[in-house]
């Protein structure tokens, strides 16, 4: 049995504008007073006339531009119509059969392949988003809904793609490129719990053999990479074992439900809406011209793989090392701005993408707000390469720098852990040490090399890791040579 699996997505990026797409209401809407942030128009009150946002189309065309689209010159709007209490104007203005741009590709490589693939876009086209509604529960099930309307308006830009995905590990592929690829940008923060980009996806199961589409289900509610991940796990399984079993695969959408791990009935295809599409007679059509698409591609940011090369080339990083550094853009700020003071390129990326991004991702706090800053990383950095401390202890001093948001030269100082240059203090606890351990000593003389490795850890105890462990060993060699 080796049929294919078959995905296509739909995300909805939500546009970093300041105001909405068709009124000035602000767009900062997380953990605002409900409803704070609405005016007549996105109410959808009777007799309110939108606005269009001319930067939410900037920065649509930007986003398409980067994904390798055709802008389309002429653009209509279009009424989605269909009742929801989210949606106070019962339609929802939309794009449909003149989005802004088509026929687009997005470039993918994911761990286990070693060749990138091309993932084609079908549209990106523009929308309004809808309003929120709170549920309330009373024992277990819900005795009332609020409706927030600060999210109504806010510009999104849906894009679709074709079914070229082939697994749920080339879909997150994809959509981390995507996500790196708007924030670099800056036209979208990319937060997936927060839903200011949100995902979509359409999946089904082609018979190898005759080379024949299974029907596809569509999937909905899934809110980080952990729950896309599992979501369409489970549905490519559930649908391969129907088809083994004989069984049908039904045209529906299905929720993921996070607590039971599973996906879920939602509709069938005949409770499907009919939206009813005609075009908005409140907004003109959106002309754009060559220039402003011309104006806008000149301007486009270093992207993600440009920066990656750049990193490779500029720092001699290797391709995993600066593949992780850009993947998220502060963190491959942070690298630079660390890079600018220090030129042991490879030994910082170690530390940031080793304990820097462990201790920050226990304490779930982001980058930008990390408490070692790139001068304070560096300034430890400096005291390993300069000898003061081993490397060993550098990693507790990296503890309480973050604890305590303390300077390493400042937190060595107390903890009195400066290496041991001394000559004549390891020559002691060597003396001791060979004294001690007669039979090992023997073992090394009588040809077993490994024995050696014993007695420096035997120094490095006593000076708790205090001594340069290169030193000590030449200094234990020169010791029984002697002998
Ligand atoms: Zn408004």
């Amino acid at each position: 049995m080796g049929n294919d699996t078959v995905i296509g997505l739909e995300i909805h990026v939500q546009l970093l504008t300041k105001t909405k797409i068709f009124c000035n209401c602000s767009t900062d809407y997380f953990d605002q007073e409900p409803n704070s942030h609405t005016c007549p128009v996105c109410l959808g009150l009777p007799g309110s006339l939108p606005v269009l946002n001319k930067k939410a189309v900037d920065f649509a065309i930007l986003t398409a531009l980067a994904l390798n689209c055709h802008i389309n010159e002429s653009n209509i709007f279009h009424r989605k119509n269909y009742f929801y209490p989210d949606l106070p104007k019962a339609y929802q203005i939309s794009q449909f059969d003149r989005p802004l741009a088509e026929n687009g590709f997005l470039e993918i490589r994911t761990e286990k392949s070693a060749e990138s693939r091309n993932i084609r876009i079908n549209r990106a086209h523009m929308e309004e988003d809808a309003g929120k509604l709170i549920h309330l529960e009373r024992d277990g099930k819900t005795s009332s809904s609020l409706v927030d309307y600060n999210r109504s308006g806010i510009p999104l830009l849906e894009i679709v793609t074709e079914p070229d995905i082939q697994s749920s590990e080339e879909a997150i592929v994809f959509l981390q490129t995507l996500r790196s690829i708007v924030q670099y940008l800056g036209v979208c923060d990319g937060n997936l719990e927060r839903g200011s980009m949100r995902c979509d996806a359409n999946i089904s199961i082609r018979n190898k053999e005759n080379g024949e589409l299974g029907t596809k289900t569509e999937l909905k509610n899934m809110n980080s990479f952990r729950a896309i991940r599992q979501a369409l796990d489970f549905e490519i399984t559930r649908q391969r074992r129907l088809i083994e079993q004989g069984g049908k695969v039904l045209q529906e959408t299905r929720r993921w439900d996070e607590s039971s791990g599973k996906t879920v009935f939602m509709r069938s295809k005949e409770e499907a809406l009919d939206y009813r599409y005609f075009p908005e007679p409140d907004l003109l059509p959106l002309f754009i011209s060559q220039s402003w698409i011309e104006s806008i591609e000149n301007n486009i940011p270093e992207l993600p793989d440009e920066r990656k090369e750049r990193f490779m080339k500029d720092y001699k990083l290797p391709h995993y090392d600066a593949n992780r550094l850009v993947e998220v853009k502060p963190l491959g700020d942070y690298f630079e701005r660390a890079a600018k003071n220090y030129n042991n390129y490879k030994q910082l990326a170690n530390w940031i993408l080793g304990e820097l991004l462990c201790y920050l991702g226990q304490e779930n706090i982001d980058i930008d707000k990390s408490p070692i800053t790139p001068v304070a990383l560096i300034e430890l950095l400096e005291l390993i390469d300069r000898g003061v401390i081993s490397g060993k202890i550098a990693k507790n001093i990296f503890e309480e720098m973050f604890k305590t948001g303390q300077s390493a030269a400042l937190l060595v100082e107390k903890s009195g852990s400066t290496q041991i240059s001394n000559k004549e203090e390891i020559d002691d606890i060597i003396e001791k040490v060979v004294r001690d351990n007669c039979e090992t000593v023997q073992d090394y003389i009588s040809g077993k090399e490994k024995a050696i490795h014993f007695l420096v850890g035997q120094v490095m105890r006593y000076t708790k890791g205090r001594a340069q462990p290169d030193m000590v060993l030449s200094l234990l060699r020169e010791r029984i040579d002697k002998t």
